[in-house]
């Protein structure tokens, strides 16, 4: 259009979906004109602080949130950044023989899936020590300049602590880019104040509708899941007022911390324990278990932390922290607030995006 790009600024809904919520076309892909729109919008929505930003690995992008919004942390879309990778290791001009492709890319996706800063460290030694690493020096600067310096921008263990709703790429930014600019070939001419006028009564209005679509359908799964949900009496205090999904996938943490043999739990401290990992294997707890190796996890309740893929990826007081809390007589009212009263256990109709919620670990 006119040679500009359109970017879009979206938001995610209570149903997990992207909706636009700036459109803008800059003088140009520079930080500096980024800038000047960033703030516009800081200027008409002063005391919107996002928390979390993510886009994707481009230096104006990333040098104007971090101008904008300094304690934004900014998150780097996994599937742009595995794509970016896989396109460098396939270009022969790198000299990286196709096996070597699969282990160099598996390395790096399990450097990428640390579950703490520690085993982020211990992965990229591993991997900056290994035979292959060695012997290519073209991958060696890729990683040194590309990589590396940026780490904490696609390693999820830099990332436990805030809340990203499950989100982990943009693309549905991308699709909603794609039907907005496909929406805008059909406006009548290629005035500015027509395209204004498109955006208002055409683009808006059928966002608008969608999203009540989207909400209306919500409404109704709500009702059925709430009907479906036998909830644990001893936990329907603490679960009072939470939203309804929260207290769904809490119920069911709840439950399967009452499957854990008592032999699964070791005391380390007054609040500390050691809990084997189970054999048991149900199908939508595959996924964190691709995340996670170890024999057993971690658990502080006075903290209100556990090392499984099910705590540190939803936030969720998991299994472990129920089995824990039971084992020493206690309830989930005596975790500390930081988890209680979390954004994640407490934020009105929350959700994680598709895949996310309902995602545990043995
Ligand atoms: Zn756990």
């Amino acid at each position: 259009m006119w040679g500009l790009s359109l970017y879009l600024l979206t938001v995610v809904t209570a149903q997990g979906k992207g909706y636009p919520v700036c459109f803008f076309l800059p003088s140009g892909e520079t930080k500096e004109a980024l800038v000047e729109v960033l703030l516009q919008v800081k200027k008409l929505v002063p005391t919107w602080e996002p928390r979390v930003m993510l886009c994707d690995k481009d230096d104006s992008e990333l040098g104007a949130i971090a101008t904008v919004f300094p304690r934004a942390v900014i998150v780097l879309c996994d599937f742009h950044v595995k794509q970016a990778w896989n396109r460098w290791l396939r270009a022969s001009a790198h000299g990286v023989s196709k096996d070597d492709q699969k282990i160099v890319y598996r390395a790096l996706c399990h450097i990428s899936n640390a579950p703490s800063v520690a085993a982020c460290h211990a992965r990229i030694q591993a991997f900056e020590t290994g035979e292959l690493f060695e012997a290519n020096p073209q991958l060696q600067r890729w990683w040194k300049s590309e990589w590396k310096p940026c780490v904490e921008l696609w390693c999820q263990a830099y990332r436990v602590s805030c809340y990203t709703r499950g989100l982990k790429t943009n693309n549905h930014t991308e699709a909603l880019n794609r039907t907005i600019k496909h929406m805008l070939a059909q406006r009548p001419d290629l005035r500015v104040d027509s395209l204004v006028l498109f955006m208002l009564e055409v683009v808006l209005v059928e966002f608008d509708s969608k999203y009540r679509r989207q909400q209306a359908m919500e409404n109704i799964s709500i009702a059925r899941v709430k009907e479906a949900t036998k909830f644990e009496p001893e936990l329907l205090l603490f679960l009072d007022r939470r939203p309804w999904r929260v207290q769904a996938q809490l119920n069911d943490r709840y439950v399967s911390s009452k499957q854990i043999p008592p032999s699964y739990f070791t005391k380390l401290g007054p609040t500390t324990f050691v809990v084997k990992k189970s054999n048991r294997t149900l199908a939508y707890e595959l996924d964190a278990m691709v995340a996670s190796s170890s024999p057993t996890y971690s658990v502080d309740y006075e903290l209100g932390t556990c090392s499984c893929p099910d705590h540190v990826t939803s936030g969720y007081i998991c299994k472990h922290l129920f089995g824990v809390l039971a084992h020493d007589g206690k309830t989930a009212d005596d975790l500390p607030d930081t988890l209680k009263a979390s954004a994640i256990l407490t934020l009105d109709l929350a959700r994680g995006a598709r895949g996310a919620t309902g995602r545990q670990c043995v």
